[in-house]
């Protein structure tokens, strides 16, 4: 999401003239988009701002703007520990960065805007075309979240759940198409929670699918995060009926532990994401799936951890992302004692090597096999290229006709963990 506001920033911030650059010391004004899942965040952020102190220290002070969720869960204190920063703006009020800009140019007051005000962003943002055009692109539908999980800072940082209205997205997305963009990927912190009414009508993530569906030129459809809970019979449904819906599925579990789902506050339990699972499977049976995992929350006891493993290796997840539990401040799961740190890294690699497994073993499927991959760019080297399967493997390849943003079939002729190796022969080009 970070990458699409990102985006958006710049879309702003070039109305009053400001231009990207890679060199560094031209720049006159750095904006640090910043974000808070990871660990240690707001740390990262002062000592990237000690770094540009460094850097800039015999040369013109740039306006130096903190965004982000971490700007929102620190707000006014980070002006007042780095005197470095001119301005601080949550998520959810980047929309007024140009007016902020013009005023401290004028007034050298510095900001702090840290409110909800999402509907008015999203407003504001709809007047002003999205200039994104990578071939595969983010578009944000959904924001915040009610669900409050006690290990997570989203609630706090981006507020409750706001739907962006239908019509409005739609618009974006034929935006993003005309832009060049062949590959959307619909975001939200709960994605599969969007839910607009509009005269009486009410549309959800299915509607947005199926009407996506029927862009011409557009050529892939993703989504993510989605909550199991939020996993609908329409939505599934979609992934039988959309053929530009791909079959790969971020649906995150966090532990294979009910006692442990139950301390996260998830408000599902294993058996019920197996269910969700397997209606998936029974639609369509070339779906794959990824998750998320946390390893030693506070209380998980080697039995717990086993359930976990026994849950991967019977889904046998595509991939997945797992992290050793690290608190957050403010949340409830700050308030509980850490696990052993060594317990929690040996399990973590346990896991990680669980699921390396999975990704070798999927990706040596695909030897001297041909594979369908959506080229995204021209990578170094004589008629090389990077695209994605369906499955968002990384697939680079030879190529002496073919241009990004076509679908091709590659034939893979090596692989391994982190992705596959090919040569694409242009007979074997799909209609554009
Ligand atoms: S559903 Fe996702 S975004 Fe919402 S609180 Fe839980 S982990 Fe955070």
């Amino acid at each position: 999401m970070n990458e699409y506001d990102s985006n958006r920033i710049y879309d702003l911030a070039s109305i009053i003239g400001f231009n990207k650059t890679d060199i560094k010391k031209e720049a006159d004004c750095f904006v640090l988009n910043t974000c808070h899942i990871r660990e240690k965040a707001t740390e990262k952020v002062y000592h990237e701002i000690g770094r540009l102190k460094k850097f800039f220290r015999y040369l013109k002070k740039p306006l130096v703007v903190v965004t982000g969720c971490v700007a929102q869960a620190e707000s006014e204190e980070m002006i007042k520990r780095e005197p470095y920063i001119d301005m601080v703006v949550g998520p959810q009020s980047y929309h007024k960065i140009v007016d902020m800009i013009l005023s401290y140019q004028r007034k050298k007051v510095k900001i702090n805007e840290t409110d909800f005000d999402v509907i008015n962003k999203f407003d504001k943002l709809e007047s002003i075309s999205n200039s994104q055009n990578k071939i595969s692109s983010y578009l944000t539908i959904q924001e915040g979240c009610d669900k409050f999980c006690n290990f997570c800072v989203v609630p706090y940082t981006r507020g409750p759940e706001y739907s962006r209205p239908y019509r409005q997205i739609i618009n974006e997305a034929k935006q993003l198409v005309h832009n060049g963009v062949r590959e959307i990927i619909l975001l939200g912190q709960n994605v599969n929670a969007y839910n607009f009414v509009e005269n009486k009508k009410r549309f959800t993530l299915s509607s947005l699918i199926r009407e996506l569906n029927n862009i011409e030129n557009l050529k892939r459809i993703r989504y993510m995060t989605s909550h199991p809970n939020d996993m609908s019979n329409d939505l599934i449904n979609c992934y039988k009926d959309c053929k530009k819906l791909m079959p790969f599925l971020h649906l995150p579990i966090q532990s294979g532990s009910d006692r442990i789902l139950k301390l996260m506050n998830r408000k599902h339990d294993k058996k019920y994401y197996l269910s969700v699972i397997e209606k998936l499977k029974s639609i369509n049976k070339d779906i794959k799936f990824s998750s998320d995992f946390i390893i030693g929350y506070p209380e998980e006891t080697e039995k717990d951890f086993q359930e976990t493993i026994k849950l991967i290796e019977k889904v046998g997840f595509f991939n997945s992302y797992s992290f050793i539990f690290s608190s957050r401040p403010g949340t409830p799961a700050a308030k509980k004692q850490l696990n052993n740190l060594e317990e929690s890294k040996k399990r973590l690699k346990e896991v990680q090597d669980i699921i390396a497994n999975f990704q070798m073993k999927n990706n040596k499927k695909h030897f001297q096999q041909y594979c369908e991959v959506l080229i995204e760019n021209k990578i170094e080297g004589p008629d090389q290229y990077f695209g994605r399967t369906q499955f968002m493997t990384p697939v680079k390849f030879q190529s002496n006709n073919c241009k990004p943003g076509e679908l091709v079939n590659v034939k893979i002729t090596s692989f391994n963990q982190g992705g596959l190796f090919g040569v694409h022969h242009s007979n074997k080009v799909r209609a554009a």
